[in-house]
């Protein structure tokens, strides 16, 4: 394989600079994964940044995280700081799926794998993605607001064009939503992307969606927890907050209160621990040179990616305990404040 060949032959490896690398009691060097992720700004990065570390460092490698506060250019040149730092192998959580691809280019040339984590980079030769069956967490979305209003006026607050997540999560919501379009039982009445998943630009889409429609609206379905509390702040100004049923993801603890409070009807739990452990896992087991079967594969525009998808959980008032508090997500104290 072409990357291993490379890897024997990086420099770097043979003749690591001191203060870089740990030699663990057992004489051999501590694995270093470089984890190159997006943002910080919305709570569910924060465990994926802290559980990630922890799941590395129980596996007795190294971490070196960086985040780039959705800056493009700025995740391009820390993944190379972190090329250069001489980490095993990179884990990214790409901010732009395309543009990311130049870091997987850069990585590979110096012998370096690279694992898209939660987000697909588009058009790279990535060694594997780790996810959740995001498809599927449209569905969930779609099939639970469906459920209450099988009939009337829908609005699809999108998440950022540039992740290729929001994508599929709108394909999922429209695989439900289409049949019911068809036969005339559901109008999508406002379909927008907010860009960079932001709560203010999905106040700003929510609010132009009630004033072309003059409130007129029976659904709402967000792409994730930050973009539905943009919407139901601008339902809120309405007098509409709880009125109209509304969906999320992420099981933001702000979400979780607002399913208990009435104002948001359903979110989508992706467990990130299990994520961070299998993705660590991997992570270390590729560093070390293991070969890693991937049962799917998924297109990112230039291979067939081998790929791990976990899977999502709908979560309403109903089933908030046995899920995400059963599982110390978040605490009851805090979901029932
Ligand atoms: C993630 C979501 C997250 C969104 C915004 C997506 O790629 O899968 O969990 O809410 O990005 O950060």
């Amino acid at each position: 394989c072409q990357t291993e060949t490379a890897l024997k032959k990086n420099p770097r490896k043979a003749i690591p600079s001191a203060g870089e690398v740990q030699v663990r009691g057992d004489g051999e060097k501590a694995v270093k994964i470089g984890f190159s992720m997006d943002t910080l700004l919305e709570e569910r990065w924060l465990k994926d940044r802290d559980l990630f570390k922890e799941a590395v460092e129980e596996l007795g490698a190294e971490v070196e995280i960086m985040a780039a506060n959705g800056d493009d250019a700025v995740q391009i040149s820390q993944a190379e700081t972190l090329i250069k730092q001489g980490v095993d192998l990179l884990v990214v959580v790409p901010h732009n799926a395309e543009a990311t691809a130049s870091i997987v280019k850069k990585a590979h040339e110096a012998g370096i794998k690279v694992i898209s984590y939660d987000r697909l980079v588009k058009n790279a030769d990535i060694d594997l993605y780790i996810s959740f069956d995001n498809e599927k967490v449209g569905e969930l979305q779609a099939r639970a607001i469906t459920k209450l209003v099988p009939k009337g006026k829908y609005v699809y607050i999108g998440g950022a064009i540039t992740d290729h997540n929001a994508h599929l999560f709108k394909r999922g919501v429209f695989n439900v939503l289409q049949p019911l379009i068809e036969k005339g039982d559901i109008q999508i009445v406002y379909d927008q992307w907010s860009r960079d998943w932001t709560p203010a630009n999905a106040f700003v889409n929510m609010e132009e969606a009630l004033k072309a429609n003059q409130n007129q609206i029976d659904a709402v379905i967000a792409a994730n927890d930050a973009t539905a509390g943009g919407a139901i702040q601008a339902l809120a100004v309405q007098g509409l907050a709880g009125k109209i049923p509304v969906a999320g993801q992420d099981a933001e603890l702000a979400a979780a209160q607002r399913i208990i409070r009435g104002t948001q009807t359903m979110t989508v739990y992706k467990p990130i621990g299990t994520l961070t452990k299998e993705a660590a896992e991997l992570a270390v087991r590729m560093a070390k040179g293991e070969n890693i079967e991937a049962s799917r594969k998924i297109n990112n525009g230039k291979i067939e990616v081998p790929s791990v998808l976990l899977s999502p959980i709908a979560v309403d008032k109903h089933n908030m305990d046995r899920t995400i508090i059963a599982d110390g997500f978040h605490s009851r104290e805090e979901v029932y404040k």
